[in-house]
């Protein structure tokens, strides 16, 4: 069996770009989340959905209000209220197949959000110039999950096509909130990959240029998002500010002593707060303070003292000012080194693609990607797990209002990812 994008080459275009003009932020993806599952159910997939796929007890940085918006653009999207009641509040959806033949369970996973980005209208962009541009201001996809997304249908659409020719059982996986990483903990421990043998997942783009995939990306930052609030006490700023507690003046030192925490001499770290909002009024001594922040390190363990070393800070800030802090984790990533069984099956799926080169050499990330949790999971349970970059040329970086992808290279990584699930999946 040979795999050739020729028949699949239309949808990948054509559902790519019909996404690209209806981006959802993370956790509101309720009109993408049925499409993606009206799509599987045509091509014969059973499709697992809500609470089936996501622990609600695990979702971070999950917004009621983002929920609510997202299931009210759905109703007027014409998404049907059966589906919704299905979907229970959760995003994302999972379509399995089995071929009735023994052989190993392979999930793929795919993400499906966008980023707070508003997208350019330049007549040289071409999302612009071709007219599927953002319908939605403020909100793009911006990092390719577009993308993403059209590859999964289009492997889902031929693993159903080609299932009489492959054994064993496969899950595609279209998780929800990926930015901020943020979805995949919920996803991951709703148990829906802990019967998983092996695990693959990629991102489009990023350090790979078009003709070109990376097999052994390295440099997943470990990473936790955390949301601090400071809560101190109003008073009058004239008459009586000492009866205050200056949230706001907690946050601001905190700030600036979480920029100023001792580099770890075993490898890479990363800091950031990335807003604060404080305050009530000119005359009031600020009683509340929120800081949106994240911290990184190259492994786990970096990551933790980069974690311990800010919250020493923050609650050190908190006594000096008489305020009380909470902190609340939004999202969390981990490090993954792929498994050299997988990396073989990689190798090969790529060598197969004409004109393809296949980067056998490390190559640095240098970002943090939530499905190193599910692959993890995956892992712990004794299944294999690799995660891939499927090369594109873009003209702007990742996250701006000017990203796009080379469309030329869709064809490319659905190949490379048909040829894996053959490698895995294919009845020799
Ligand atoms: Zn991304």
């Amino acid at each position: 069996m040979s795999v050739c994008a020729a028949k699949y080459h239309d949808q990948l275009i054509s559902i790519r770009r019909h996404l690209h003009t209806m981006p959802e932020e993370g956790w509101s993806e309720f009109t993408t989340t049925a499409f993606l599952v009206g799509k599987l159910r045509e091509y014969g997939y059973e499709v697992l959905v809500g609470t089936k796929v996501i622990n609600p007890d695990n979702c971070l940085g999950r917004s009621q209000k983002v929920v609510d918006d997202g299931i009210e653009r759905a109703r007027a999207n014409g998404v049907c209220e059966e589906l919704l009641k299905e979907m229970g509040g959760y995003t994302g959806c999972v379509g399995i197949l089995d071929t009735g033949r023994p052989g190993p369970t392979l999930a793929c996973r795919f993400d499906i959000d966008c980023v707070p980005v508003t997208e350019s209208t330049e007549a040289d962009h071409i999302p612009a110039k071709e007219g599927f541009c953002s319908t939605r201001p403020g909100l793009m996809h911006a990092c390719g999950h577009d993308a993403h997304m059209s590859t999964g249908l289009a492997v889902a659409h031929w693993i159903a096509d080609n299932a009489s020719e492959l054994c064993g059982r496969v899950k595609i996986l279209f998780q929800p909130a990926e930015e901020g990483v943020r979805g995949a903990a919920g996803m991951a421990a709703s148990g829906i990959v802990d019967d998983v043998d092996y695990f693959l997942g990629a991102h489009i783009a990023m350090m790979c240029k078009t003709g070109e995939i990376s097999i052994k990306p390295y440099g997943f930052l470990c990473t936790t998002k955390l949301d601090v609030t400071y809560t101190g006490r109003p008073a009058h700023a004239g008459v009586e500010p000492n009866a205050g507690r200056n949230a706001m003046a907690a946050a601001c030192n905190a700030f600036v002593q979480l920029l100023g925490i001792a580099r770890h001499g075993s490898g890479m770290t990363r800091i950031n707060v990335g807003q604060l909002n404080a305050g009530e009024g000119r005359n009031v001594i600020p009683s509340h303070a929120v800081m949106k922040m994240e911290v990184r390190g190259e492994t786990g363990e970096i990551n933790q003292y980069m974690y311990d070393s800010a919250v020493a800070i923050i609650q050190g800030c908190a006594i000096s000012q008489g305020c009380e802090y909470t902190i609340e984790k939004m999202g969390e990533a981990v490090d993954l080194v792929n498994d050299e069984e997988l990396v073989k099956v990689l190798a090969d799926a790529g060598s197969k693609v004409q004109g393809l080169k296949v980067r056998q050499d490390p190559m640095n990330f240098g970002g943090s990607e939530d499905a190193t949790i599910l692959a993890r999971r995956v892992q712990a349970h004794g299944g294999k797990a690799a995660f891939f970059v499927i090369g594109a040329d873009r003209p702007s970086g990742h996250h701006t209002s000017r990203f796009d992808i080379d469309e030329g290279a869709l064809d490319a990584g659905f190949e490379v990812w048909a040829n894996a699930v053959e490698e895995i999946l294919g009845n020799n």
